[in-house]
């Protein structure tokens, strides 16, 4: 029994490997370096993320047949079972040698749910180490129901950039997350907002869009985001033109994710259409010029065809005047085609000293985009009543997210 739980152990504990390390330009190194460096042991022994071709290696070591890896992987994916208790059709030994090697599903329990008055819901995940993590499950309807329900999935546990409009990097950096802690997100969202929105509805309908817009950076943890990527499209099935990955801009990763060819798309949030002013709202973006930012978007187009969105958010008297809209025209027409900008209006937090733009300032921004042949779309904010901007739920409950205090939680209520 003991060769047999080594077997069952070992082999897979290296096809789990921590993120590696991203070249960076040097003001991302101490802040990187902190997020390349997983402090939280690697999650070896869980099964959501694996491939189906690593769970019949596993059924393999384990003295199965390779269709019971087959089976643990319908189940964790098609029937999105909590506990491997619940894969019935195993044999109760081979359910047995599993979790007495230490192999889990994965899923963490859910700290906090938030549902807005438009159905958005907020969750809080409380993943192994105590730390608090943020996920959004937007809800679209139309007159059958519910038609179409979007992730906005967290890849690290707050984030260490800091842009200063942002609650989530007011609220500190903690770790980046695992390959099966972002998949975790779509799979309690899409259970999460079926059951909130439409019990019966629960399972008929799947997360269909996946945004990589929660807390944190995504390229700072961009081998854990492609592994999930990749989970996310060939295991949960979610298209890949459905995914959307965004950035505020990391030197080397745009071009690192372009060399990947996914259909998927780019979104960079841009929020200045000129280097001095960016600096002063997104910090990092001192180590990243703002040419060679759009040159590198430039050339993921090239290499993806995929179109590139800018988010512009809007704040008030600092970004939002029609000047700023002519120069980010300007700037857009310069990079060549195949862009689109999405204004967001400034969702107000607290402590910050920034204002949310009147009606009037974004339809005046919008329009002279327009009218310089720009495609511009108003992203309206969803759950305003749920601490709907990111990282203001969490801060609610954890506003230092230190690996120091494992088990207190920071709870600040
Ligand atoms: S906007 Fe994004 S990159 Fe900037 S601090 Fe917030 S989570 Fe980090």
């Amino acid at each position: 029994m003991l060769a047999l739980i080594q077997n069952c152990s070992m082999p897979l504990a290296r096809t789990v490997r921590p993120p590696s390390r991203t070249q960076v330009q040097p003001y991302f190194s101490s802040a990187v370096r902190a997020s390349m460096s997983p402090r939280v042991k690697s999650p070896s022994q869980v099964l959501l993320g694996l491939s189906e071709k690593e769970l019949e290696q596993l059924a393999l070591n384990c003295g199965q047949e390779t269709y019971r890896g087959k089976q643990l992987y319908h189940f964790l994916y098609q029937r999105k079972c909590r506990e491997i208790k619940d894969f019935y059709q195993l044999p109760q030994g081979f359910r047995n040698n599993l979790e007495e090697a230490g192999w889990k599903v994965g899923r963490s329990p859910i700290f906090e749910t938030v549902t807005a008055a438009d159905g958005t819901v907020k969750l809080l995940l409380k993943l192994e180490d105590n730390r608090l993590i943020e996920t959004v499950g937007i809800p679209v309807m139309d007159d059958k129901g519910l038609s179409r329900l979007t992730a906005c999935v967290s890849s690290q546990v707050g984030c260490p950039l800091r842009c200063s409009f942002c609650a989530t990097g007011k609220g500190g950096f903690s770790r980046n997350l695992q390959r099966h802690e972002i998949v975790e997100q779509t799979g309690i969202k899409f259970i999460l907002c079926e059951q909130v929105l439409a019990i019966e509805e629960v399972f008929k309908h799947r997360v269909s869009n996946v945004v990589f817009m929660g807390m944190g950076e995504p390229m700072l943890n961009l081998t854990a985001v492609l592994e999930a990527h990749r989970c996310l499209n060939k295991d949960v099935k979610i298209g890949q033109r459905m995914i959307t990955i965004s950035t505020v801009g990391v030197p080397n990763t745009i071009k690192k994710l372009a060399s990947h060819k996914l259909q998927s798309t780019l979104a960079v949030s841009l929020h200045a259409p000129n280097q001095k002013l960016r600096e002063t709202i997104v910090p990092s973006a001192k180590s990243y010029p703002l040419d060679a930012l759009m040159s590198d978007c430039r050339d993921y187009f090239r290499q993806t065809n995929r179109r590139v969105s800018f988010e512009y958010a809007l704040l008030a008297g600092v970004n939002d005047s029609v000047d700023h809209a002519a120069e980010l025209a300007e700037l857009l027409h310069g990079a060549g085609s195949g862009y689109h900008v999405n204004l967001i209006p400034f969702n107000p937090i607290e402590d910050s000293e920034y204002k949310r733009p009147s009606k009037r300032a974004v339809l005046a921004f919008s329009g002279a985009l327009e009218s310089a042949k720009i495609t511009v779309s108003v992203r309206h904010t969803r759950g305003l009543d749920a601490n709907a901007a990111c990282g203001q739920l969490r801060n609610k409950f954890q506003k230092t997210p230190l690996v120091t205090d494992p088990i207190g939680l920071g709870v600040s209520c």
